[in-house]
């Protein structure tokens, strides 16, 4: 499959992009994950990354471009991919539709994550992530808490609170989605790709993807 998720921070886009990586070939491509791995290892791009994301502000779309310019032609790409994460603003999804049609790429659909705004700040305040930048596994305090010594019980890594979410960071984040990212809704409307899902359980959303996918086939 070839998909991009579009939804608020703590619309589950990274969950749902890991259920369907089960589904067939395809990768989960999440520039959060990339980024933050980046800062992690103090290079280059996490050095100029960093900064931005901490205060929960969007990188610039120079450095994003640059990174999924070389990211979708590398050879994993090829069974399909679900972005995660991107495209965030309107230049952004501008230069991705020049690079698709540049490299012969189609996309199938484009989902659209809808979940209620309670909901998502819920979530948000309540999300723990594993330290280890090879797990990153998610876990909420309330409904999927890591080991009572905060461990992950996946790898045994300290389970931390990301820097961008504190409440400052958080607000931030959900004003930045208002104003640069919900506009791609409309925008990918208009490209005749949308599709939208009401996403309070992700495995329900899976499923819904999976049917869309196979309604087109
Ligand atoms: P969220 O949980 O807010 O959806 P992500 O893990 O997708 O977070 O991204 C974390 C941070 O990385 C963002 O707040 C932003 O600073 C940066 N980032 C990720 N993807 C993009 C992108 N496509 N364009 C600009 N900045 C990005
Ligand atoms: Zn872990």
């Amino acid at each position: 499959m070839r998909i991009i998720l579009l939804g608020a921070p703590g619309a589950g886009k990274g969950t749902v992009a890991k259920l369907l990586t089960e589904y067939d070939e395809s990768v989960q491509i999440s520039t959060g994950d990339i980024l933050r791995k980046a800062v992690k290892e103090g290079n280059e791009l996490g050095k100029k990354a960093g900064q931005y994301m901490e205060r929960g502000d969007l990188v610039p779309d120079s450095l994003i471009m640059q990174i999924m310019e070389h990211r979708l032609q590398e050879e994993d790409c090829g069974k399909g991919f679900i972005l995660d994460g991107f495209p965030r603003t309107i230049p952004q999804a501008e230069e991705l539709r020049d690079l698709l049609s540049r490299l012969g790429i189609k996309l199938d659909f484009v989902v659209n994550l809808e979940v209620p705004k309670d909901v998502i700040l819920d979530r948000l305040t309540t999300r723990r992530t594993c330290a280890n930048p090879s797990c990153q596994e998610i876990y909420n305090v309330k409904s999927n808490p890591p080991t009572p010594e905060g461990k992950c019980r996946k790898c045994g890594s300290p389970v931390i609170q990301r820097d961008d979410e504190t409440e400052e960071a958080i607000f931030n984040r959900l004003e930045t989605y208002n104003r640069k990212t919900a506009p791609l809704i409309n925008f990918y409307e208009h490209e005749g790709l949308l599709k939208s899902f009401e996403s309070l359980s992700s495995n329900d959303t899976v499923r819904g993807i999976q049917r869309h996918l196979a309604s087109k086939r």
